[in-house]
C-alpha cells in the first residue's frame, strides 16, 4: 500500500465513470483516496447499463477507469457496498477522511406508476436495469445475477433513450434466435451494427417470413419529445424545431433499423392480471398542453408476454443520507450537498440523474475544480477559491476555511485510516493492485 505525506484523505463511494474520474484528478493533486466500489469490478453502468453491442466504447471507457484508479495513490476497495459492509456515517464521521464524496449513481428504477404494480414483479413485470445486466451478462458463465427470457411482442414503458436499448435487445434477441432455428449463426453485435433488414436480406429472407411482431415502447409524450438529440438550455423555437425534427429522421431509421415501434401519448393506466400473472395494462390517451402531460377519457387495452418498465433509474437509498421522493435530499445540486454531513460531495449520475458518461465525467471534474478542491485547499485557482459558495452550506465554508488554515491530517489519523483501509482489502482478498485484482475475478477488465 502506498502512504502519502498527503495532506488529506478521500473517500470515493462507487468507483465507475465519475468516481474514478475524481478519485484520479484528487490524487493527481497529491491527495490520497480510498475508492469504496460494491462490485469486484469498478465498471458501473460501463458493464451493466451500455448494452453490450458497445464493444468499442466499453473498451475504452473500461481502460480508462483501469487506468485513473491505478494511480499510487488511489486505494481500491473492492466488493464493499457503503450501507451494507460501512455504514455510511462511519465512514464520514469516524474514518478520518477530510471528505467524502458520493459517486453511486442510480442503480434502482423509478416504479411503474400504477398501484400494485410490483407485486407483479417476476410474474409479468420487469424492470430494466436487471434486464439490461443479464443482457450483458448472458454468455457469462458466472454471473449470478437474475436471468430472463427474451420475449417477442414484449410491452416496454418509456421513452427514453434506455428505452430504446431495451427494445432492440428485445428484437436483436428475437431476430438472432429466429434466424438460429433456419440454421443461421449470427452474433447479436453483429446483427445491432448492420440492422435487422440488410441481415435477413443477406440471406434472402424477410422480417413478414420471420413472423415476429417487433416491440412497441409506449410513451406518454410526442415521438418529438423523446430525448434522442438534446436541446440546448435556452434554445430559440427555431432551433428546439430543428432538434425535434432531427429527433424524428432519428427514430424513423432506428424504427426501421431494429424494427421497433413507438406507441406516444400513451400512459400506464391499470394493470391487466390473469391468474395471478401480468399479461398487459391498459394505457390511457394523453396529450400535450404547453409542454405537460394531460390524461384525456380515452383508454385502450394492449396484452403482451412481459411489460419492461424503463422509466428511468434513481439514487439506491444508503442508510443515513436522507431522501426526499426518490431522491437523496440534496441542499445544493451543484456540488451535491447534504445538509447533515458537510464535508460530503456528489458527481455523477447520483446527481445528474439521467445522463450519460460525458455528462457524469464532466460533472465529476467541474465539482473535483470547482468545490472538493477549494475545500481542501490545494486549488491553485485563487479564482474558484472566492467564487467557492455553495449555497445554503455555510457550514461547508467553516469547514473548508479550518482545512485550508490547518491543512494536514496528523500522521496517527493518517495511519489509522491506512490500516483500516488495509484491513478491508485484506477482508476481500484484494492483493495490493487493481491489475492483479481484476485479473483474478474473471470478466472484462
Ligand atoms: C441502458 C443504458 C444505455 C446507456 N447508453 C449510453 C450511451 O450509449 N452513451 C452514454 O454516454 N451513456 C449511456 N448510458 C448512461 C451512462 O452509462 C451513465 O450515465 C454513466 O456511465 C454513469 O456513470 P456514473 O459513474 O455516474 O455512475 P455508475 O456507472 O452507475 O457508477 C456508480 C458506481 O457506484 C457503485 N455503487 C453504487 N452504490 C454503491 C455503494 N452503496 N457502495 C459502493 N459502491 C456503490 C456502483 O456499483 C457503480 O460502480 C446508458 C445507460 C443505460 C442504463
Amino acid at each position: 500500500m502506498t502512504d502519502s505525506s498527503s495532506s488529506h484523505c478521500v473517500a470515493v463511494i462507487g468507483g465507475a465513470t465519475a468516481g474514478a474520474e475524481i478519485a484520479h484528478r484528487l490524487a493527481q493533486r497529491g491527495i490520497l483516496v480510498a475508492v469504496f466500489e460494491q462490485n469486484k469490478r469498478p465498471y458501473g453502468k460501463i458493464e451493466d447499463g451500455l448494452p453490450r453491442w458497445h464493444e468499442r466504447l466499453r473498451e475504452k471507457e473500461y481502460a480508462s477507469i483501469r487506468e485513473k484508479l491505478s494511480h499510487p495513490l488511489v486505494h481500491f476497495i473492492p466488493a464493499t457496498k457503503i450501507g451494507r459492509d460501512i455504514a455510511f456515517a462511519e465512514i464520514v464521521e469516524e474514518w478520518g477522511f477530510a471528505c467524502v464524496i458520493l459517486a453511486n449513481g442510480a442503480w434502482r428504477d423509478r416504479p411503474l406508476p400504477i398501484e400494485g404494480g410490483d407485486r407483479y414483479v417476476g410474474q409479468g413485470l420487469v424492470y430494466q436495469n436487471p434486464f439490461v445486466i443479464a443482457f450483458n451478462h448472458a454468455d457469462d458463465s458466472g454471473f449470478a445475477g437474475e436471468r430472463f427470457d427474451v420475449h417477442d411482442d414484449s410491452i416496454v414503458v418509456g421513452g427514453g433513450l434506455a428505452s430504446i436499448d431495451v427494445a432492440k435487445i428485445i428484437t436483436l434477441t428475437c431476430t438472432q434466435r429466429a434466424l438460429a432455428e433456419r440454421g443461421i449463426a449470427i452474433e447479436v453485435t453483429a446483427l445491432e451494427v448492420k440492422g435487422i433488414p440488410k441481415i435477413l436480406a443477406a440471406h434472402d429472407l424477410t422480417w413478414e417470413e420471420l413472423g415476429l411482431a417487433g416491440c412497441t415502447i409506449y410513451y406518454r409524450r410526442q415521438e418529438d419529445d423523446m430525448p434522442l438529440v438534446s436541446i440546448p438550455e435556452g434554445a430559440p423555437p427555431e432551433r428546439i424545431e430543428k432538434v425535434k425534427k432531427s429527433r424524428r429522421t432519428l427514430l424513423k431509421k432506428a424504427s426501421e433499423k431494429f424494427k421497433l415501434k413507438v406507441e406516444p401519448l400513451a400512459a400506464p393506466d391499470g394493470l391487466i392480471v390473469e391468474d395471478g400473472q401480468l399479461c398487459g395494462l391498459r394505457f390511457r390517451r394523453t396529450r400535450i398542453e404547453d409542454g405537460r402531460v394531460v390524461a384525456t377519457d380515452e383508454t385502450f387495452e394492449r396484452r403482451g408476454p412481459v411489460v419492461i418498465s424503463s422509466i428511468g433509474s434513481i439514487p439506491d437509498p444508503i442508510e443515513g443520507i436522507e431522501m426526499k421522493g426518490e431522491l437523496f435530499n440534496f441542499t445544493d445540486w451543484s456540488y451535491g450537498k447534504l445538509a447533515r454531513y458537510p464535508t460530503v460531495f456528489s458527481v455523477g449520475n447520483v446527481v445528474t440523474g439521467k445522463g450519460n458518461i460525458v455528462a457524469s465525467r464532466k460533472h465529476a471534474g467541474h465539482v473535483s475544480e470547482q468545490a472538493v478542491e477549494v475545500f481542501l485547499g490545494v486549488s491553485d485557482d485563487p479564482v474558484a477559491r472566492e467564487e467557492f459558495e455553495p449555497p445554503g452550506a455555510e457550514l461547508a465554508e467553516s469547514v473548508a476555511d479550518q482545512l485550508t488554515a490547518e491543512p494536514t491530517i496528523s500522521a496517527e489519523t493518517r495511519q489509522n485510516l491506512l490500516r483500516r483501509i488495509a484491513e478491508r482489502q485484506s477482508a476481500v482478498a484484494y492483493p495490493e493492485d487493481i491489475a492483479t485484482w481484476l485479473e483474478s475475478v474473471g470478466g472484462p477488465c
